[in-house]
């Protein structure tokens, strides 16, 4: 499928359901709200749809957007159907998976994903990109649209730039990432206050649980190069544990002079969910896919294992040699 093929069915159909990741982040709240300001801008209907709630910290993005989470009772009348920043059903967990496989809408995905699966009419994936929202701003220069980013669509591309390059430092940003910014300034957008909305919310007992977890629960392999950190149940909620309070916590552990690998686990009900980061010449996604059933780009991934947190880590710690 062409561009063009893409411009056409965004024109014929006026009925979007914009739909992104389970647990999202940064890019997944910044993608979803810049193609509901295309919307808006093209007069169709639209609704976003989360897999779950998102961190309390994305939802004054979304503001006065009409978003809601995945109800298995609700319908959601739709023709055409857009799956932003992720690369396989799979990925919005199992109830909502269902709806968007038996979609007979039109299907389009715009992600940067590494092995995105051919469940959509049109898949621009972009494993260049250094966010979705960099690969929306790209399709719409390549669908000549670019005129109808405003502030309110300059915000949600800027917000899933900052987030998923770690402002703006990962190999990914590019010369072609900062001439964006440079037309996302000139809508009128205030960088600093997204900035400040996304880091300078911190509660009291967040700042207290990254300080626990960075001065108690860090477990180091000097000779590997690898860093672990855990957080059990009982001690998240001991912290007053709120959704997204441990967002970004795995960097600390690459900013750790000679350190090329940190992993995060967090026990939840269902099991232990980890987040894996790397750098330089160290790559994690494969190692996520092949032992904890996720995936994820070549420096973050994530991924999922049943069971209790420590023998979660001792599994871990097997297989360190592999990472
Ligand atoms: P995080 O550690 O922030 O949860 O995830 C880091 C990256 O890994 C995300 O950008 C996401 O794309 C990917 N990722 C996280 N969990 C999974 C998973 O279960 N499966 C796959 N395929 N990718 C994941
Ligand atoms: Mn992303």
């Amino acid at each position: 499928m062409t561009q063009p093929d893409l411009k056409t069915a965004l024109l014929q159909h006026n009925h979007w359901l914009i739909t992104t990741h389970k647990g999202p982040d940064g890019d997944a709240v910044g993608s979803v709200v810049a193609w509901a300001e295309l919307a808006k801008q093209n007069n169709k209907s639209y609704q976003i749809l989360f897999a779950d709630q998102p961190a309390a910290f994305l939802c004054p993005f979304l503001d006065e957007l009409n978003w809601s989470v995945f109800d298995t009772q609700a319908n959601y009348h739709h023709d055409i159907l857009f799956a932003l920043d992720y690369n396989a059903p799979s990925r919005v967990g199992d109830a909502m998976a269902h709806l968007i496989i038996n979609s007979s809408a039109f299907k389009v995905m715009l992600d940067h994903h590494p092995d995105p699966d051919p469940f959509c009419d049109i898949m621009v994936s972009n494993i260049q990109a250094c966010s979705t929202t960099e690969v929306i701003y790209q399709t719409l220069q390549s669908i000549g649209q670019t005129e109808f980013i405003n502030e309110a669509m300059a915000k949600g591309l800027y917000l899933g730039l900052v987030t998923d390059t770690g402002s703006f430092r990962f190999p990914s940003v590019s010369a072609a990432t900062h001439q964006m910014i440079a037309l996302l300034f000139s809508t009128g957008m205030q960088h600093h206050l997204i900035h400040e909305a996304i880091y300078d919310v911190n509660s009291v007992t967040r700042l207290q649980l990254r300080g626990y977890a960075v001065a108690e629960k860090l477990k180091l392999f000097p000779q590997k190069g690898i860093g672990l950190m855990s957080l059990s149940k009982e001690e998240l909620a001991r912290f007053d544990y709120q959704k997204g309070d441990t967002e970004g916590l795995v960097n600390v552990i690459l900013s750790i002079e000679g350190y090329q690998v940190g992993v995060f686990l967090m026990e939840t009900d269902e099991g232990v969910k980890l987040s894996f980061r790397s750098k330089g010449t160290r790559y994690v996604n494969e190692f996520a896919r092949t032992y904890f059933n996720g995936g994820g780009h070549k420096y973050a991934a994530g991924g999922f294992a049943v069971g209790d947190l420590q023998s979660v880590i001792n599994q871990l710690e097997e297989l360190l040699d592999n990472l």
